[in-house]
């Protein structure tokens, strides 16, 4: 009972000093007041002490809130401010300075040269609403001007290309089958690579080179006549995918369409187009490879970014007579002249005879120096940090020339 009072007396003097939620407990104080309340005397001493901790909480709050926040802020800025500006005494300038010389060679033939130009196949619409595509107005030049180059100059393709591999002694429907094999030897693969992989299947594949031997070979033996080859692991998966397919739907023969042969894995409409047109001497549309892709680009006959959309540009225009023939005549030209890297422009009638938008008549050096300049601000003298200068070499195109053509004895006399 007694015990019981002194806890409620404690609890009236603890009432009386506490001045709502503004106080703060610490753990401690909680602790010691519930030890009070749970009727505990000889802690009331303690009690006292943490009674002083929620005093002196307030005070040392108000003391922070009673200097405004803004006099802080700036006074903090101010400091800053003074050692930022001792530790930065210098303002850095860049200069950039720029020359450019372009050195330009006309073509060899001054008399013939004109300018080149980009003039794409147009589309007209005649009064019958029916419309036309109007060919580019030089191709036919351009055709039979890269047709004499081709005569005189023999390419890979000539003797290698997938047409010409197929072993002439075997029966037809073999010779299909292998010509069918080439073509899917050939992509992302040189003409020499893929001849050596067929020759050697037809000398060495137990049971000759044809539909059952490749059934009857392990895929590890069929790798292994291959293995020179681009992407072979995935080739020799097709082959092998591919021959079922030709025993169980097609009568163990190649198919005679666009769609059977693209039903085929690893077949795609270039090589359909190709082995319809090697394979069964059908010519139903134009098989676009990366070399007639490119160069029917640079002459600008159309601008394309897919080898499909090309063939449909092509076959839009171009003769069906040339379908056939204009495969084999830009590979070979893509492989002689026209390279992909390291074009030989100097060599061909089309930049001769100004034919070629893309002929690379000369070059642009562009000469650009940059300096980093360091100025101090206390007395305002300037210094070099450092100095780079970048020299960078680009070809001039034949369409980028404006005006007369500078002849070739000029070369570096008149730099422009
Ligand atoms: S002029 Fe140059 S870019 Fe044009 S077709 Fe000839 S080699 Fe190719």
């Amino acid at each position: 009972m007694r015990t019981s009072r002194i806890a409620r007396d404690t609890s009236k003097i603890l009432a009386a000093t506490t001045r709502g939620p503004s106080l703060r407990r610490t753990r401690a104080a909680t602790n010691t007041l519930n030890a009070v309340e749970a009727g505990g005397v000889a802690k009331v001493g303690t009690r006292e002490s943490e009674s002083a901790v929620h005093d002196e909480a307030p005070h040392s709050d108000s003391d922070l809130s009673s200097v405004p926040d803004d006099a802080l802020s700036e006074s903090s800025d101010a400091i800053v401010g003074q050692k930022r500006k001792r530790r930065e005494p210098v303002t850095v300038k860049q200069e950039v300075k720029e020359v450019s010389i372009t050195a330009i060679t006309s073509p060899k033939n001054e008399s013939k040269s004109k300018k080149a130009r980009r003039v794409p196949a147009k589309k007209i619409t005649g009064k019958d609403g029916i419309v036309k595509v109007e060919p580019p107005p030089s191709w036919e030049e351009i055709y039979s001007l890269t047709r004499e180059m081709r005569n005189e100059n023999v390419a890979p393709v000539d003797t290698m290309g997938c047409e010409s591999l197929a072993d002439r002694t075997a029966s037809p429907r073999d010779q299909r089958f292998q010509t069918l094999i080439s073509l899917m030897l050939s992509s992302q693969t040189k003409d020499t690579v893929t001849a050596v992989a067929i020759k050697g299947m037809q000398e060495r594949m137990p049971g000759g080179f044809n539909l059952e031997s490749v059934i009857a070979l392990e895929p590890q033996a069929l790798n292994a006549f291959i293995n020179k080859v681009g992407f072979h692991n995935l080739k020799t998966k097709y082959i092998k995918n591919a021959a079922e397919i030709l025993r169980d739907k097609f009568n163990s023969d190649i198919p005679d369409t666009i769609q059977g042969l693209t039903s085929l894995p690893g077949v795609g409409p270039k090589m359909a187009y190709l082995c319809l047109s090697a394979a069964w001497g059908r010519d139903e549309g134009i098989g676009v490879d990366v070399h007639v892709h490119r160069i029917t680009n640079l002459w600008g006959w159309h601008k394309t970014t897919k080898p499909e959309e090309t063939r449909a540009a092509l076959e839009s225009w171009l003769p069906k007579g040339k379908w056939h023939d204009i495969n084999n005549l830009l590979v070979g030209f893509g492989q002689t002249i026209c390279l992909p890297v390291g074009k030989k422009c100097g060599e061909c009638k089309l930049a001769d005879r100004g034919l070629c938008p893309s002929a690379v008549v000369g070059k642009k050096t562009r000469v650009k120096k940059e300096s980093l300049l360091v100025k101090t601000e206390e007395n305002d003298a300037s210094a070099t940090l450092s100095e780079t200068t970048v020299v960078t070499h680009k070809t001039v195109k034949a369409e980028e020339i404006k005006g007369s053509v500078v002849d070739i004895e000029d070369i570096g006399r008149h730099a422009r």
